[in-house]
């Protein structure tokens, strides 16, 4: 079969399981692939040869109850890998070799996948565009100028540049919803609290999660199913029955009622944009669900607080890297020069930045203006959401407010690049589940997604509405292989 990396998921379990393909098969496609995807700059580690004896193994005795048996998967360099680099994009963990494995990817070895290699990602998650990272910035496989998103801009590109069948990223304010939307792929942030924090490089603790990255709806239920469980080590984690979100995927939502919410048709917003929106509702509608207009009041107050809370949270989870315990080292005259140049050289520009911001947020005398204010502000912008989903089962948004942008474009304007933001964190600041699927593409060709967004542990009801969309809208991502050497 040569056409092995096309394969969804879902195809590559099956023909595993009926034996029409091996892993080791599966594997070689997706590393010959891989070998020849340099340009995109989507790996930062990779572990190919033992991945191909992992799939060796696996052939020689198999399981196939296993919900992923023997398949290939590379995931984002914030998961920590037992033996295996984890770098979080930064300098300051370019040494860094975790002694433990998180339990998301755990989870999906258990299930027999075979671990590829660490995908590039924004320093510490930070960033809209992948340009953060110290180890370079990740080009779209959609077009060479474009940036796949971020931060999750390797996962991205390796899955819609078909690298990897799936993938996980995480999302503290976006960043597994917008680089699907700019790359043309589904991406879900689960409810906070669904899937393990544990071994994952803190950003921003009360926002991050964990999440699928995929081609497809099934896929992404499928891998969500995997990696959400309960785990004693998180002590956010939440113990709650799980469900089989790819066996109770339906595409019945008739006399489901979806909210669309006015303060998301924002200032500035290309017509294109507006223009998809409209497209979801009538898609929507043509599903035989409801749409009903609805108001979150507080929408405008989430970017701003937003930027308080994350970096505040984001300032004290780095205070840990110091040159001490582990990570990089620079030589200084004493121990409190040791730990600024340590810090100097191993945080980049914008890693400096939130810090900056967050210890400002944090210190006596702004405390109370900033932060607290900041928390009490986040409380409305859920209020907001529970008044919304008295009246509504779910919420239809774009994902972005524009289609990917060029690489440079907003490099020198953090302010423009954090606007990109404007409706994925309100999603993290309520704690809610929310999905990108790819829509349509603007005039240029370039891909454009739309948000559900769920009630808190909700996430089989936004998958079903995902995929009862995805069938109707019927997507064709259009890779051009630019990048293959
Ligand atoms: N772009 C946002 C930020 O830079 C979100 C990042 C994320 O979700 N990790 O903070």
């Amino acid at each position: 079969m040569s056409d092995i990396t096309k394969q969804s998921l879902t195809e590559l379990v099956e023909n595993i399981e009926n034996k029409k393909l091996s892993s080791t098969d599966v594997t070689k496609a997706f590393i010959d692939r891989s070998e020849k995807s340099e340009k995109l700059n989507a790996y930062i580690t990779n572990d190919f040869t033992s991945a191909l004896d992992k799939a060796k193994k696996f052939d020689q005795k198999p399981n196939f109850d296993l919900k992923l048996p023997g398949i290939p998967m590379a995931v984002k360099d914030l998961f920590c890998t037992k033996n295996i680099k984890t770098t979080a994009g930064s300098k300051i963990l370019n040494n860094f070799i975790p002694t433990y494995e998180s339990t998301v990817t755990e989870n999906i070895w258990n299930e027999g996948a075979i671990l590829l290699g660490k995908l590039n990602c924004d320093e510490f998650a930070m960033g809209s565009s992948n340009e953060t990272s110290f180890f370079g910035n990740v080009q779209s496989p959609i077009d060479k100028n474009l940036v796949p998103g971020g931060s999750s801009g390797g996962s991205a590109s390796a899955v819609a540049g078909q690298l990897t069948p799936v993938t996980i990223g995480t999302d503290t304010g976006g960043s597994i919803r917008q680089p699907a939307s700019f790359t043309g792929i589904v991406g879900l942030k689960p409810t906070y609290g669904s899937c393990s924090r544990y071994g994952i490089v803190a950003f921003a603790s009360s926002l991050d999660q964990a999440g699928p990255m995929a081609q497809n709806v099934k896929d992404c239920a499928l891998l969500h199913e995997v990696i959400s469980s309960y785990d004693p080590k998180d002590s956010t984690s939440i113990d709650f029955k799980r469900k089989h979100y790819s066996k109770e995927l339906t595409n019945n939502i008739k006399g489901k009622k979806i909210g669309i919410p006015k303060e998301y048709r924002v200032d500035g917003m290309p017509k294109e944009i507006e223009d998809l929106w409209q497209k979801g509702i009538q898609y929507i509608k043509d599903c035989g669900a409801e749409t009903i207009d609805i108001s979150l009041p507080n929408t405008s107050y989430a970017l701003p607080t937003y930027y308080i809370v994350a970096p505040a949270e984001a300032s004290s989870n780095l205070a840990r890297y110091d040159g001490v315990k582990y990570g990089f080292r620079a030589k200084g005259e004493n121990l409190i020069d040791m730990y600024e140049r340590t810090r100097s050289e191993g945080f980049g520009a914008e890693v400096q930045r939130r810090i900056m911001i967050g210890t400002y947020v944090l210190s006596s005398g702004y405390y109370d203006a900033y932060y607290l204010k900041a928390q009490k502000v986040r409380k409305l912008i859920k209020n907001d959401f529970d008044e919304a989903y008295k009246k509504v089962d779910a919420i239809l948004t774009p994902s972005t407010p524009s289609s990917a942008f060029k690489i440079g474009e907003k490099t020198n304007d953090p302010v423009s690049m954090y606007l990109n933001d404007i409706f994925t964190v309100p999603v993290n600041l309520a704690g809610l589940p929310g999905i990108s699927i790819p829509a349509g593409h603007d005039s240029k060709g370039y891909p454009l997604g739309l948000q559900i967004i769920g009630k808190a542990f909700d996430e089989q009801n936004i998958l079903n509405i995902a995929y009862a969309m995805e069938e109707k809208i019927n997507f064709k991502n259009k890779i051009t292989d630019w990048w293959i050497k």
